[in-house]
């Protein structure tokens, strides 16, 4: 059996490792349309733009690893197409076989329609290579202006004020996070960011964009527009289903696939942040965009085309670093929200741990600076709220 993996990302790389840790001797190729080895994109918006973080500490596996293990990675080659029927990926004029095939493809930026801002400095962070273009214009004074206070703006800003630069957010939402976090917690990271010297502006809508001098303008309703040597645009993201789409394969927000990570062609799979998939344990489709979903994701695919039967049943996680905070994530709360909240800890003194609850079922946990409560706080999420789960004076350990 030979395999094509559609990617060259963190799910790429965790599925070929599996492979041959799983003992498949057959050909594995790799089909990556950036110029590197797969790598994590966690640092490109922490160590990396501070500095501390080289851009080979962030890849997979070692350079090397890829001929020792017998896998052809084909660096700087983009998936043109996919004929299902004769099973083979297309590569502009090269057909490249395959008796099993995962696409990893990933997502992609949102841009904004913001008006003619070419030739301004406008930049979007998704590669390293976007990553080394920010950080050589993060300099002590620079004026830095970020649209979207999301996880990756939010990032951005702390590595920016990190580095001495002037940052402006400019966030449609009444908090930072809000969708994700709900008021309480979404909280923390607005007064965090504004400690700082950020200037969050929040409920603002941006009209447009232009640029004059070198510089960009951001146009805001019903305020003074906001000059700065550099524009983040970090709105979300696109997952890059187009080529499954093309193909035939059913596309939604992400390619779709079952609880095993399966299309309805039984010769394809789907992993990572372009896989929207059944997840049994919290009853709906997810597509998630995390680091721990695209390693699970891809080593779980990797399993099934060996011939497992298991369901992907693993809940999502999430961390992140911003200035001397660190956070961790476990579960999901969906678009019906929650209906209770228990904060253990000093929320204020940003050293806490948080469940999210709706009804007789905890939905999710994080804590705050508080790295022995993860296991803990997995042990208890998908679990019923329990007196003892509701009572904040019972230390998390002891719910386990
Ligand atoms: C700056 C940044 C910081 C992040 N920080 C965190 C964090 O702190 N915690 C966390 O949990 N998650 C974080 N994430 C999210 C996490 O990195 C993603 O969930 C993860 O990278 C998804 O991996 P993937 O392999 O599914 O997709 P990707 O990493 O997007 O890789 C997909 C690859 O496929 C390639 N590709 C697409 N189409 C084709 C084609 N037709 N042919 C060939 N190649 C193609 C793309 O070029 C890309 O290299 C961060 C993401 C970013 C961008």
């Amino acid at each position: 059996m030979n395999v094509v993996v559609v990617g060259g990302g963190l799910a790429a790389a965790s599925a070929v490792a599996e492979l041959r840790e799983q003992g498949h001797s057959g050909d594995i190729v790799v089909v990556a349309e950036e110029p590197h080895p797969p790598y994590e994109r966690p640092p490109l918006s922490k160590g990396l733009l501070l500095g501390s973080t080289e851009p080979d500490a962030a890849l997979v596996h070692p350079r090397a690893w890829y001929d020792e293990q017998q896998v052809e990675v084909r660096a700087g080659t983009v998936a043109t197409g996919l004929d299902l029927d004769r099973r083979r990926v297309l590569l502009g004029s090269e057909a490249l076989p395959y008796d099993r095939l995962l696409l990893a493809t990933g997502a992609t930026p949102r841009h904004l329609p913001l008006g003619d801002a070419s030739g301004a400095p406008v930049l979007h962070l998704r590669t390293l290579d976007d990553a080394l273009a920010l950080r050589e214009r993060l300099t002590e004074g620079a004026r830095v202006a970020i649209i979207g206070a999301g996880w990756i703006g939010l990032e951005v800003a702390s590595a920016a004020r990190q580095r001495g630069a002037e940052v402006t957010v400019l966030e449609a939402a009444a908090l930072p996070l809000q969708r994700v976090l709900g008021d309480e917690l979404a909280t923390v990271f607005a007064d965090l960011h504004r400690e700082q010297g950020v200037d969050l502006r929040l409920g603002v809508r941006v009209a447009g964009i232009d640029h004059a001098d070198g510089r960009v303008v951001v146009h805001v309703d019903g305020s003074e527009p906001v000059v700065a040597d550099l524009l983040l645009v970090a709105v979300g993201v696109a997952p890059t289903d187009r080529l499954a789409a093309q193909a035939g394969l059913a596309v939604d927000d992400g390619i779709l696939v079952d609880a095993r990570l399966r299309t309805p062609d039984p010769h394809v799979l789907a992993a990572g942040d372009v896989a929207n998939h059944d997840h049994p344990g919290l009853g709906i489709r997810v597509r998630v965009e995390h680091w721990d979903t695209a390693i699970h994701h891809g080593r779980h695919a990797a399993r099934v085309m060996l011939g497992g039967d298991e369901p992907y049943t693993r809940l999502p996680y999430f961390f992140t670093d911003q200035y001397d905070l660190g956070m961790e994530y476990v579960g999901h709360v969906d678009a019906r929200g929650y209906d209770g909240l228990v904060v253990r800890g000093d929320l204020s003194a940003r050293r806490a741990s948080v469940l999210w609850l709706r009804g007789d079922r905890v939905l999710a946990g994080m804590h705050l600076n508080d790295w022995d409560a993860i296991d803990p706080l997995r042990a208890v999420v998908g679990g019923p709220v329990t007196d003892a789960v509701r009572d904040p004076s019972v230390p998390l350990a002891d719910l386990a």
